[in-house]
């Protein structure tokens, strides 16, 4: 039986931005919380809160309680919520044409190709519509280059410890993180992993069966941890060396996230194939490849495709998003906001002994504790603000490029509080 809501004069009374929307059946978030138990997969786990509505920074659940939103859709709402230039072309484009196939040219998706690679190292792009599927065409092309100009055993990928590439066989296999393989065996050959950050470690793994090296330049599932510009730089000489391809995987790191529109810019370390997600599409499902020439060539028609990817809506939507990110030089700007945010953090949580260590790179922030990360986490969730929690104990930031200072202080306020209310035994 599900429990209807028991506060829908709440509801009703929301301010005018934060209404429940009319077309929603009015159950609240327990209500919710119950009709995804009765009929959704037990992937996901109980949640607690069901958004409804989202603004700017600013998202509203179903009991009407407002919150500050710190994960946006872990760094897919990277311009915020309902952004409007994002909104209107959606709007546009969906009484235009919301989708057709890959058999059609899709002028929006050639408008959106162009200005990746306009702004960036790669000469062509293939469109998906999920990070894992990213990484599936980064994996499936570095495996054909390999066989069609190197031979048909250099097919291994070397991977490394800690790092996420998605849920789909080939890249939970890539994944660095037992915990996402458990009872999904057999897993596909040809991964190997190695320590991130170990350039020893990478090079003492080439063989001759090694055909590319896939790396995340900031591990984000795995804690938020950067690479080293020494770590990246070497494993870009090492492929030389060995003609082996470079992938990184900037899925999370990538769009103006850590500063720069692509996080190999950051480090200063092209690769070879990148991959991208999560806010590329402008809050609608999109993944992308991209890559050099040389590589590209290795698909041939029919080697690879995906009916909806790269459609007409979620083109429109990545290409309004994109534009934004480049013309409003949102990037650096974010960078500047992490900055501040971390001066901000350290003056209100300076006393804490709960604090393992900050890490930072432009609005990518991980604050790892010694303990009590998850009850910290529901300490902010109560007083307004979402965020989550990764690798254990690390505390996972990720807000619009765009939040204003307010909301920083806002958002620096109630974290310091919930860390100071929740010190670490083993610290003190
Ligand atoms: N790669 C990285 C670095 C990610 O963070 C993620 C998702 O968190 C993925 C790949 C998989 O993306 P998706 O969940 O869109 O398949």
């Amino acid at each position: 039986m599900l429990k209807v809501s028991g506060k829908e004069t709440d509801v009703r009374t929301a301010t005018v931005v934060g209404a429940y929307p009319p077309w929603l059946p009015k159950l609240d978030n327990d209500g919710w919380a119950l009709r995804s138990e009765s009929c959704q997969t037990p992937n996901y786990g109980v949640r607690r809160v069901a958004l409804v509505r989202g603004e700017g920074t600013r998202v509203w659940d179903a009991d009407g309680k407002e919150y500050l939103d710190f994960l946006a859709g872990i760094s897919v709402n990277n311009l915020g919520h309902c952004h409007p230039r994002i909104t209107e072309v959606i709007r546009r484009q969906a009484s235009a044409l919301v989708h057709c196939t890959n058999l059609y040219t899709i002028p929006m998706q050639i408008e959106l190709g162009r200005l990746l690679l306009d702004h960036g190292f790669a000469d062509r792009v293939f469109f998906g519509n999920s990070g894992a599927e990213a990484n599936e065409a980064a994996i499936k092309i570095a495996r054909r280059w390999n066989r069609e100009n190197r031979g048909p055993d250099r097919h291994e990928i070397i991977c490394f410890e800690g790092s996420f590439h998605g849920r789909t066989m080939a890249t939970l296999t890539a994944t660095g993180q037992p915990k996402v393989k458990t009872n999904f065996e057999p897993l596909l050959e040809g991964f190997v992993h190695v320590p991130y950050n170990d350039l020893e470690a990478a090079r003492a793994s080439v063989g001759e069966r090694t055909g590319a090296i896939l790396v995340e330049p900031v591990l984000g599932e795995g804690g938020v941890r950067p690479a080293t510009r020494e770590f990246l730089a070497g494993l870009r000489e090492l492929c030389d060396e060995r003609d082996l391809l470079l992938i990184f995987d900037e899925i999370q790191c990538g769009l103006g996230r850590i500063g720069h529109l692509f996080a190999y810019q950051h480090y200063g370390v092209e690769p070879d194939i990148m991959t991208l997600g999560k806010s590329l599409g402008g809050g609608l499902p999109m993944g992308a490849m991209l890559c050099r020439e040389r590589v590209a060539m290795a698909f041939s028609p029919g080697s690879h495709g995906s009916t909806m990817g790269g459609n007409p809506l979620a083109s429109a939507a990545g290409h309004a998003y994109v534009s934004e990110l480049i013309q409003g030089n949102w990037p650096a700007r974010a960078r500047e906001t992490g900055e501040y945010l971390v001066a901000r953090f350290k003056e209100a949580v300076g006393t804490s002994a709960n604090i393992k260590e900050i890490r930072c790179v432009g609005l990518m922030i991980g604050i790892e504790l010694y303990a009590r990360a998850p009850e910290v986490l529901v300490a902010c969730e109560e007083a307004g603000l979402l965020i989550n929690v990764t690798d254990g104990q690390t505390l996972r930031l990720l807000p619009p490029l765009n939040v204003s200072r307010e909301g920083v202080d806002l958002a620096v306020q109630i974290l310091g509080e919930a860390i100071h209310a929740h010190p670490a035994e083993e610290a003190t």
